[in-house]
């Protein structure tokens, strides 16, 4: 597989980003997962073959461009804009309780929600058509630009793992990063940094980085 020379040498991706090119580079810890059955999907083609009981979670942006490679029957979607599960643990719960044991948390290149600030007014204004009063729809907006803007598409991933560890200790996470051009999986440097420093496991305990208010925010 040719690297997505565009992705990889972008300032924001360089260095940041690990290419799966072959099955071999995939994690030993998500072998024989649920996990290792979607790369093997969206990077390989393998097809996945669908199961009387639910596998995976998969947790993604809402950006058109990125379909997950899934059939029906095998994992549940939770589509929030960024990627961001503030507000959707409910959700993720409910797919633990019908016994999801694997979560894939897929970030990607070219958020929109890193640009949150250039759709603000056109927002608003989408309000305001809707039928909004002005004043509301700005506070509506302003707030829910804050929570959902995003600076960073790995450092986002990153926070959200982390969070999301604390919060469901139990539930293997595997933070993935998308390349909307080629359609393939790449793994974030970071979480590889992570594996090879034996930090996954730490990441649920009171070494995490994640501040005890920030595990969960209700806005
Ligand atoms: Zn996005």
């Amino acid at each position: 597989m040719k690297d997505d020379l565009r992705l990889t040498r972008h300032p924001r991706y360089e260095g940041n980003i690990m290419p799966i090119e072959k099955p071999s580079d995939i994690p030993e810890r998500w072998r024989n997962t649920p996990i290792e059955e979607l790369i093997l999907s969206q990077n390989f083609e393998k097809e996945i073959i669908p199961q009387e009981s639910p596998q995976l979670s998969v947790a993604t942006c809402i950006e058109f461009r990125y379909q997950p490679r899934l059939p029906s029957s095998f994992a549940y979607i939770l589509r929030r804009a960024g990627g961001h599960l503030i507000g959707s643990e409910f959700s993720l719960t409910y797919t633990l309780a019908k016994g999801v044991r694997h979560l894939a948390l897929v970030g990607h290149n070219d958020c929109g929600m890193t640009k949150v600030a250039d759709h603000k007014q056109k927002m608003i204004d989408t309000l305001i058509e809707q039928g909004w009063y002005k004043d509301r729809a700005e506070d509506y907006i302003s707030i829910y630009a804050s929570r959902y803007a995003i600076p960073d598409e790995l450092d986002t991933l990153q926070r959200e793992y982390l969070r999301l560890r604390r919060l469901f200790k139990k539930l293997e996470i595997a933070p993935l990063f998308i390349s909307l051009a080629k359609s393939k999986f790449y793994l974030p440097t970071w979480y590889f940094r992570m594996l090879i420093n034996g930090d996954v496991d730490k990441a649920v305990g009171s070494e995490s980085p994640v501040r005890d208010e920030d595990i969960l925010p209700l806005i």
